[in-house]
């Protein structure tokens, strides 16, 4: 039976190699991760830029909401202003119009009735009063007076001035808070004088510049308003006006009062200062007013042109304004966007350090293992014994040094190869296939059963191996795993050692074959020399003679035991099966003799029938009795105990004695050949017959050992196989 060498599509080292790069490749973008990357940055920084944008879309909405709403409210004072005048314009054409539902003009009475009617402190809070001027030529003034002094005696024109025309305030209520102002000349003072000309030119309500007005102790600005009515009614062209000229209905403003009325409710977010010009006619703009923002977020001038006069609006925020329009809304989405920024920016900083601290334990880790690896592949480099390692095919996946010395392939031969190219033969029963005489290796599973067998080499010489295989699972791959040793010089020496054991007991034998008929002359004449001769001897002669018959018995006794000893296994073959008891009682029957002269007590358990040498078993059984019997102890009485027991496959002998005991430590000493613990003056012996009982015993298959209390007592053991088959070939 023969095997390809199988090659593999891929070499081991080529697939090593890409793993290696492949993991090498894998390592550094770990180590890349572990660092904070241009992508973290970019996100990071998008992340900033859209926290920003939004921020700045937000903030900006917010802007334009605070301009429109500052703008709507900056043009509602306003408009309230401007509605507030066109007010008070109606409620002076309404006098007006009662003045001409009058055919023949006014007077004091029904001035005062029709501006009691009008409900001036309720209806046009602000306004001052309500009055009459008339325009009065010189010619026409002392009738004019006269006229007047009628209802008021006391009525008088004033101040006197030389314009050559005469406006007196004729009427004014409520009359008291006006009182000043009664019989007071427009014409006296140019801003009155000039405004109440253009009413009579324009045919239109007109106001005056700023002025103090006589009934305001506090002379804060004020302004008078005119309405003119003539004669027949409307007038179209001025000269009809001047010609049909009567006079003016007019109201005083004291500027904050009128400001007060207009906007006194409302809870204003803005402020107002309001000029004509360089005169400052109202002003909410300064710190003494509440609310006033020295900073204001918004600030605007509107110019409004009211009757005859144009007036600056300046118009600024409140602190009430800003405090309501301050929106933290923006600033959140800025300080939340930085906050997630930062978070985000840490987040990266902790993953790339755990990253990092990951990477540095799987170095340690892989250097570790790395480690590990060297040494493992160190000892199997450097194993003396051969280990080889085959897949489930039975092919070779790896074959170390030693593998090379003993086999004398290269590793990358060998490597593919079918096993049985390497072991050829074996013990256990495999199939002879091709018939060379090697029992080769059907089934893989088979190594795991091999103990030795025959190697093969490159160059097809054969030589004895011990083997030892196992079942190994290699990420994921089922192996045999195997050691190899080359016996051959063991062999050999085994050989040697058993060819001059063989020579040593052949030369014993035949030495103590030889030497036992001289000693038994020696021995003879010198028992036929003291017999005879004795009594004509000296005693010294006669000592001498009992040191030689005591010399030769020993000799003999000697020489005996090597015998025995030599002859203990030779007679492997004599095997049968006979009741030990029976054998055992025999033994005994001869020592029955010194049983009675020690007085022993000596008692046989049950004993199987066994399947061993009966000659052998006895004399084994004669040395163990004879020294229990010898080694007895003087001061106590003896006994022996013969058992038997089944330990399963074999039989366990004991022979337990209450003699001497042995000390502990010479426990497996005296099993050795000529090994004493006494000497030969104090009980006799050779020191033969325990090494013949563990040869007699070995040659059964069993072994002996004994235990022992020095002291008290000891117990010899030893065990006989059951069947022939446990015995091993012997
Ligand atoms: P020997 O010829 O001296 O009896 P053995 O080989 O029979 O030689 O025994 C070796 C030694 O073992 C003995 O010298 C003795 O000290 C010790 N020994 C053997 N059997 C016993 C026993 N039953 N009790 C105490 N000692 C024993």
């Amino acid at each position: 039976m023969s095997f390809e060498r199988i090659t593999p599509h891929l070499s081991s080292d080529t697939v090593d190699s890409v793993e290696t790069a492949i993991l090498k490749a894998e390592h550094d973008q770990v180590k890349r991760a572990g660092r904070l990357h241009w992508v973290h940055w970019f996100i990071v920084g998008a992340s900033f830029l859209l926290t920003l944008g939004a921020w700045y879309l937000v903030k900006s909405q917010e802007d334009e909401k605070r301009t429109l709403r500052f703008e709507k409210e900056a043009e509602q004072v306003v408009g309230l202003v401007s509605e507030r005048m066109q007010k008070y314009e109606d409620a002076l054409w309404a006098g007006v119009a009662a003045i001409r539902s009058q055919s023949h003009g006014i007077d004091y009475r029904e001035w005062k009735l029709y501006s009691e009617s009008l409900k001036i402190d309720v209806k046009y809070p602000g306004i001052n009063g309500i009055g009459v001027i008339y325009h009065v030529p010189p010619a026409d003034i002392s009738a004019f007076l006269a006229r007047e002094r009628i209802a008021r005696p006391d009525f008088n024109v004033h101040p006197a001035h030389d314009r050559g025309e005469f406006w007196p305030i004729t009427y004014i209520e409520p009359v008291r808070a006006n009182a000043a102002a009664v019989g007071l000349d427009m014409a006296h003072e140019a801003n009155r004088h000039t405004a109440a000309k253009k009413a009579r030119d324009t045919g239109k309500a007109q106001i005056t510049g700023p002025i103090v007005l006589v009934q305001d102790a506090e002379r804060t600005p004020g302004f008078l308003f005119y309405a003119p009515f003539y004669r027949g009614g409307t007038r179209h062209t001025v000269d009809e006006r001047r010609e049909n000229f009567v006079g003016l209905v007019y109201a005083p403003f004291i500027f904050k009062k009128l400001m007060e009325g207009v906007l006194a409710k409302e809870n204003r977010r803005v402020g107002i200062r309001i000029s004509d010009g360089a005169d400052v006619l109202y002003d909410e703009n300064i710190a003494e007013v509440a609310g006033f923002d020295p900073r204001p977020l918004f600030r605007k001038t509107i110019q409004v042109h009211e009757y005859g006069r144009v007036w600056d609006f300046q118009i600024s925020s409140k602190l009430s304004f800003r405090h309501d329009e301050t929106s933290r809304q923006p600033w959140l989405i800025l300080a939340g966007g930085i906050v997630i920024d930062s978070l985000l920016l840490g987040l990266f900083v902790v993953l790339a350090r755990s990253n990092r601290r990951a990477l540095s334990f799987a170095d340690r880790m892989s250097n570790q293992y790395q480690a590990q690896a060297n040494r493992l592949s160190n000892i199997i480099e450097n194993a003396v014994d051969g280990l080889v390692t085959v897949t489930e095919e039975g092919l070779v996946d790896s074959f170390n040094p030693a593998c090379e010395r003993i086999f004398g392939y290269r590793a990358e031969e060998a490597i593919g190869l079918h096993i049985s190219r390497l072991i050829a033969g074996s013990e256990v029963e495999v199939e002879d296939e091709d018939g060379d005489g090697d029992k080769e290796i059907q089934n893989i599973g088979e190594l795991l059963f091999l103990t030795s067998a025959i190697g093969v080499t490159r160059s097809g010489d054969r030589f004895p191996i011990d083997l030892s295989f196992s079942e190994i699972t290699i990420d994921g791959r089922h192996l045999f795993s195997g050691i190899v040793r080359d016996i051959t010089e063991r062999d050999k020496a085994e050989k040697e050692i058993l060819r001059s054991n063989l020579e040593l007991e052949r030369f014993a034998y035949v030495a103590s074959h030889d030497l036992q008929e001289p000693l038994r002359m020696v021995s003879n004449f010198t028992e036929l020399l003291r017999r005879e001769y004795g009594d004509g001897l000296d005693s010294t002669a006669q000592k001498y003679i009992d040191y030689t018959c005591q010399a030769s018995g020993r000799m003999q006794a000697l020489v005996s035991d090597l015998l025995d000893y030599s002859r203990a296994d030779s007679d492997s073959t004599g095997f049968e099966e006979f009741d030990s008891g029976e054998a055992v009682a025999v033994v005994l029957r001869g020592f029955e003799e010194q049983f009675e002269e020690s007085g022993a007590d000596v008692k046989v358990g049950a004993l199987p029938v066994i399947f061993a040498g009966k000659m052998r078993f006895s004399r084994l059984l004669q040395n163990l009795v004879g020294n229990a019997v010898k080694y007895r102890d003087p001061g106590r009485r003896l006994s022996i105990q013969i058992d038997a027991k089944d330990q399963g496959s074999e039989w366990w002998f004991s022979i337990r004695d209450t003699g001497i005991g042995i000390m502990p430590q010479y426990l497996n000493q005296i099993f050795v050949l000529f090994k004493r613990l006494h000497r030969k003056d104090e009980i006799t012996g050779t020191g033969m017959g325990l090494a013949i009982c563990v040869k007699i015993v070995e040659s059964f298959g069993g072994r002996i050992w004994a235990e022992s209390e020095f002291g008290s007592g000891s117990v010899f053991y030893f065990s006989i196989p059951k069947s022939a088959t446990q015995r091993g070939a012997r």
